[in-house]
C-alpha cells in the first residue's frame, strides 16, 4: 500500500518503520525528525499525503492536527483514508472527520495505548472511531503496528475511549501511590503491601503491572529512577482532555478533576516534568498532610 505518514516523533517513527518493514511504500514528513528506517522523506505534509491510499498522522495535539489536516486533505486523492493516531480532544477529531468527509475522503480517529515500547514492538492497541468501511480499510495496517484494534463507534469514539481509559489510569496511579505512602507511615513493608493488594480487591493495572514502588512487584520505571515510560506531562495532557470533554458534555467527574489538579501541581510547580507518572509515589513520600516535609 502507498502510505503517507506525518509526525515522526517518539511514537510515529517506529510505527512508520514497522509499516515500511512490512513492505509498504511509506512517504514521511516531519519538520524536525529524521527519516525512520525504510521511510522516504517528503518535502511537506501535503507531498507525503499526495497519491497515498492511507495517510497516518501522529502529532502532539488537536490544534496541530487541525492545521496539518487543512494542508493534507486537499492533497489526498478521493476515497483515500485519513487515520489520525494522535491523542487529541474529541472536538478536533470530529472536526477533522467532517472536513475529510466533505472532501470525499474516509477517516478514522485511532489513538493508541502501549507507549514507545509498544510502538517499537508493533504491539499497540488502537481505539478507533469512524465508519465501518474506513475501519476495514486501515485494519491491516493496525495489525502491523499493533496487536489489537477496537472499533469503538462513530467519529470521535476512539478519542472518547482513550480519554476515559487514561482518566481511570491517572486516578488509579494516584490512589496506588498514596496507599504505598500511607503504608510506609503505618510501618507496613512495601513488599507485604504488594503481596496483599495485588491479589485482593485493591488490585489494578498500576499496582500489578506498573508497580510504582522500586524493587517491588512488576518491573517498571520505578526500577529505573522513574525515567519515563509514560511521562507525567503526557498524563497531565490526557487528564486535561478528559476534563475538557467532561465540561463539553456536562459530565460529573470529581475524581478526574482531582487527578488533573494533582498532576498539574506535580508537573508545573513540583518538578515532576520529565519523570514517569508513577513518580507520584516519591512525591507523596516526601509530604505530610499539610504539605512537603522538606529534605
Ligand atoms: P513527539 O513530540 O515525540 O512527536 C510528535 C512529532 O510531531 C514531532 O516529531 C514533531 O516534530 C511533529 N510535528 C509537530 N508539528 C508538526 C507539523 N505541523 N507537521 C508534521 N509534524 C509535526 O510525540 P509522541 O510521543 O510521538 O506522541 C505523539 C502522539 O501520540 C501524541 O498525541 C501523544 O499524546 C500520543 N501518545 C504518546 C504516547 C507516548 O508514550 N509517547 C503514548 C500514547 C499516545
Amino acid at each position: 500500500m502507498k502510505i503517507g505518514f506525518v509526525g515522526l516523533g517518539n511514537m510515529g517513527a517506529p510505527m512508520a518503520a514497522n509499516l515500511a518493514a512490512a513492505g509498504h511504500e511509506v512517504a514521511g514528513y516531519d519538520p524536525v525528525a529524521s527519516a525512520p528506517e525504510g521511510v522516504a522523506m517528503a518535502e511537506s505534509a501535503a507531498a507525503a499525503a499526495s497519491g497515498a491510499e492511507v495517510v497516518i498522522t501522529m502529532l502532539p495535539n488537536g490544534s496541530i492536527l487541525r492545521a496539518v489536516a487543512r494542508e493534507i486533505i486537499p492533497a489526498m486523492k478521493k476515497g483515500a483514508v485519513l487515520a489520525d493516531c494522535s491523542t487529541v480532544d474529541v472536538q478536533s477529531a470530529r472536526e477533522v472527520a467532517a472536513e475529510a468527509e466533505e472532501a470525499g475522503l474516509l477517516s478514522v480517529d485511532a489513538p493508541v495505548s502501549g507507549g514507545v515500547t509498544g510502538a517499537a514492538a508493533g504491539t499497540l492497541t488502537f481505539m478507533v472511531g469512524g465508519s465501518e468501511e474506513a475501519f476495514q480499510r486501515v485494519a491491516p495496517l493496525f495489525d502491523i503496528m499493533g496487536q489489537k484494534a477496537v472499533h469503538c463507534g462513530a467519529a470521535g469514539a476512539g478519542q472518547a475511549a482513550k480519554i476515559c481509559n487514561n482518566m481511570i489510569l491517572g486516578v488509579t496511579m494516584i490512589a496506588t501511590c498514596e496507599a504505598f505512602a500511607l503504608a510506609d507511615k503505618l510501618g507496613l513493608d512495601r513488599q507485604k503491601m504488594y503481596d496483599v493488594v495485588s491479589t485482593s480487591s485493591g488490585y489494578s493495572w498500576t499496582m500489578n503491572a506498573y508497580t510504582p514502588a522500586p524493587g517491588v512487584g512488576a518491573k517498571s520505571p520505578a526500577d529505573n529512577g522513574y525515567k519515563p515510560g509514560f511521562a507525567s506531562e503526557l498524563m497531565l495532557k490526557d487528564l486535561r482532555l478528559s476534563q475538557q470533554a467532561a465540561e463539553a458534555v456536562d459530565a460529573d467527574t470529581p475524581m478526574g478533576a482531582v487527578a488533573t489538579a494533582l498532576y498539574e501541581q506535580f508537573v508545573e510547580r513540583e518538578g515532576g516534568a520529565g519523570t514517569d507518572f508513577s513518580a507520584m509515589l516519591p512525591r507523596f513520600e516526601a509530604r505530610s498532610r499539610s504539605g512537603p516535609t522538606g529534605g
